[in-house]
């Protein structure tokens, strides 16, 4: 892996990474969880991070990119130093529907990387890409929160069938969606429990999963709504425990 080298016995790399989560460790001490570049979901200590000395402990906050090197320990990698290159809270948790939106993000992430130190590169793109687009205030938080939840369910292969029935693959626009069978359906293999969501929803949908921001900026607040219902359900069937933080994103 590139970055690492042998000092003495212990390996230090570098790497960027977004700042998933926190714990508390010991007295002074912080876990960290983050999405990195090369090496993935990483779990590493911020040693003395709590005190107000600390030379680096606000850097390593969520929502913040930064640059990072760190040792390889035994059980959990030390953080030796953080440089923030990007801080995306500060244009996150002074707006509601913002922090809301980028709270389910970043559970969402760790949670579909899942194994650690397993380099998912898309992911890491992905979710700094709809931090920054969600700092900017460029487009509706949900829609932002949305167009991210359906790709990265897209690059862990998990995306929904939307052009064509899940269950026989007819091509064509179907009205029924289930998703416990991956998607829309065709009147043939609907099963039971499916719903029907406007059509209207299922081309916002396509428009949130394939980047066409016009199109999604031009829909109507029902279809959003009902977008985000399709894929909040979409997501916690897919992903084991669910994303517990989709509950406070306001759905008006
Ligand atoms: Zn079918």
């Amino acid at each position: 892996m590139s970055g690492i080298r042998d000092n003495g016995g212990v390996s230090l790399y570098r790497d960027e990474g977004v700042v998933l989560r926190t714990q508390k460790l010991g007295e002074a001490d912080r876990i960290v969880t983050l999405l990195t570049r090369r090496t993935g979901l990483v779990r590493a200590v911020g040693k003395g991070v709590r005190r107000t000395k600390s030379r680096f402990g606000a850097r390593l906050e969520p929502f913040s990119h930064v640059d990072l090197q760190l040792y390889t320990g035994r059980t959990l990698d030390v953080i030796t130093q953080a440089e923030t290159v990007r801080a995306y809270g500060e244009s996150i948790v002074g707006d509601y529907s913002r922090y809301t939106a980028a709270t389910a993000m970043l559970e969402t992430a760790e949670k579909i990387v899942v194994v650690e130190k397993d380099p998912a590169l898309r992911q890491f793109l992905l979710l700094i890409g709809a931090l920054r687009t969600l700092g900017e205030g460029s487009h509706d938080s949900r829609l932002v929160l949305d167009a991210y939840l359906l790709r990265s369910l897209a690059v862990a292969g998990y995306a929904p069938a939307l052009n064509e029935c899940a269950k026989c693959g007819t091509r064509g626009e179907h009205r029924s969606f289930a998703v416990h069978a991956g998607g829309s359906v065709c009147t043939v293999c609907r099963p039971h429990g499916a719903t029907h969501p406007a059509a209207q929803t299922l081309q916002l949908m396509l428009a949130l999963l394939g980047g066409d921001w016009p199109a999604a900026d031009a829909s109507e607040e029902r279809h959003r709504n009902e977008c985000s219902g399709l894929v909040a359900a979409y997501l916690q069937w897919h992903l084991e425990n669910g994303i517990r933080s989709l509950r406070l994103v306001e759905r008006s």
